[in-house]
């Protein structure tokens, strides 16, 4: 296991500094850097083209789809940096790049991964996908999800309602979970995933706003949609074990980004302390804030170290278990501790929107403030990884 970056990764990092000072706009921080999400999808989108066209939106991907054969080690090189930056565009339908693209190339058909990979891999509009599996009692108990999807002939007629769908109302595409089988004996049994044409009719899509007035959610509601019988993706009722693996490549995909964007923003913290007085003394010289600068700063190498050890499991031919839920409770603390720590040191500072005069760091730690709850909920709640890394890497019976 030798993690030291070689030629290829520092000229990798070398152009893709190059890029984000020729395609940001100058003088100003990126939105996906002060909260982790672009609010322009326009520009998003136009960024996402060019990273597609470098050939890195999908970098680890064979060349036949879109990618450039780079090893997963490469790409979480370039996920780190994209983080660091703020480029938006690189986590466009993120569901696409993480999950649904990795999926289909293991377990979907070749017309599939002939139709929808070089979709994705293109950064398009009509590459962009949401992910179907929240409903309003399916939460953590994802196995407990109602909605129905029934053979008829040659189609699938879907019924059903998902809640917390992210970008559902930019996205042309859902990979959703649906109950084949209301009868099997075990619920996790029965399950089967489907690729649904956002456009079809019968698909409604609701915005939800967050806690901060942001449109991020939707709820999708889904009345006698017709999705032909070659959009099962899987076997039929098997969705479950695939499932499972969609998951784990999310929970991965959160530490590269995660590491990126917050040593970043670790950076200006500290600069801030060594430029900021209180009460007559430097901050950078208050042993308080020395000792919590160094506790994020150690849990940042951590974080960067299990996102490259995942990456050499998975290279070696390995499926990462509990390493996945490791990497994604690791990301969500890091998180939480920056904006805890930063607005402990920015005081009131820390709580005014980014474009006020009164704005410091750029409103970075407003937007991690207001962004850690939900990212320690989305991909699985901290309390079910943990249930996970229990069950898979201490030997822990499974909880009820
Ligand atoms: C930012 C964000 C983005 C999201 N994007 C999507 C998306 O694109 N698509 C999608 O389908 N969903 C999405 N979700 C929804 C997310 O997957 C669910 O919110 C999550 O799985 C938790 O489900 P729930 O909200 O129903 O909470 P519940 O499952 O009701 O959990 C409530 C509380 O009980 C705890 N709990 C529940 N069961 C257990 C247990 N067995 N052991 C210990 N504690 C337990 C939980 O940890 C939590 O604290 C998103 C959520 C967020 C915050």
């Amino acid at each position: 296991m030798d993690f030291s970056l070689g030629e290829k990764e520092r000229a990798l990092i070398e152009e893709i500094r190059q890029f984000a000072k020729e395609e940001l706009p100058p003088d100003s921080v990126c939105q996906t850097l002060i909260d982790g999400e672009c609010r322009d999808f326009q520009f998003e989108i136009s960024i996402a083209k060019k990273l597609a066209q470098k050939g890195w939106l999908v970098m680890s991907w064979p060349r036949e789809y879109g990618g450039r054969d780079a090893s997963l080690w490469e790409q979480t090189v370039y996920e780190m940096e994209v983080g660091y930056w703020g480029i938006p565009g690189a986590w466009m339908g993120i569901s696409g790049t993480q999950w649904v693209g990795p999926c289909l190339m293991l377990f979907g058909t070749e017309e599939q991964k002939k139709k929808y990979l070089p979709l994705i891999a293109s950064g398009e509009p009509d590459g962009v996908w949401c992910t179907g599996y929240s409903e309003p009692n399916a939460g953590s108990d994802f196995a407990n999800l109602q909605t129905r999807a029934a053979r008829q002939g040659d189609e699938y007629i879907i019924n059903g309602q998902k809640v917390w769908t992210s970008v559902a109302h930019r996205a042309r595409w859902c990979w959703l979970a649906a109950r084949t089988d209301p009868n099997a004996v075990k619920k996790h049994r029965g399950i089967s995933i489907f690729i649904v044409d956002m456009k079809s009719p019968g698909v409604t899509v609701n915005p939800i706003l967050n806690y901060y007035g942001r449109h991020h959610f939707n709820e999708v509601f889904f009345d006698n949609v017709r999705v032909p019988a070659s959009n099962l993706v899987g076997e039929e009722n098997r969705g479950w074990y695939h499932l499972m693996q969609a998951l784990a490549f999310e929970r991965r995909s959160t530490a590269p980004v995660t590491y990126g964007r917050f040593k970043r923003i670790l950076e200006e913290l500290v600069e801030y302390a060594r430029n900021t007085e209180y009460e007559g003394r430097l901050l950078s010289q208050n042993p308080v804030v020395r000792g919590k600068l160094c506790d994020i700063a150690i849990e940042l190498e951590v974080l960067k170290m299990f996102a490259y050890q995942i990456a050499w499991t998975i290279s070696k031919g390995e499926i990462p278990v509990y390493q996945s839920s490791r990497n994604k409770v690791m990301s969500d603390e890091v998180m939480k501790k920056v904006a805890l720590t930063g607005a402990e040191v920015l005081g009131i500072y820390s709580q005014v929107d980014p474009d006020s005069k009164w704005a410091r760091l750029h409103g970075t730690i407003q937007g991690a403030y207001l962004g850690f709850p939900g990212q320690a909920i989305a991909a699985g709640t901290t309390e079910v990884e943990k249930s996970i890394i229990a069950q898979f890497r201490l030997g822990l019976p499974k909880s009820y």
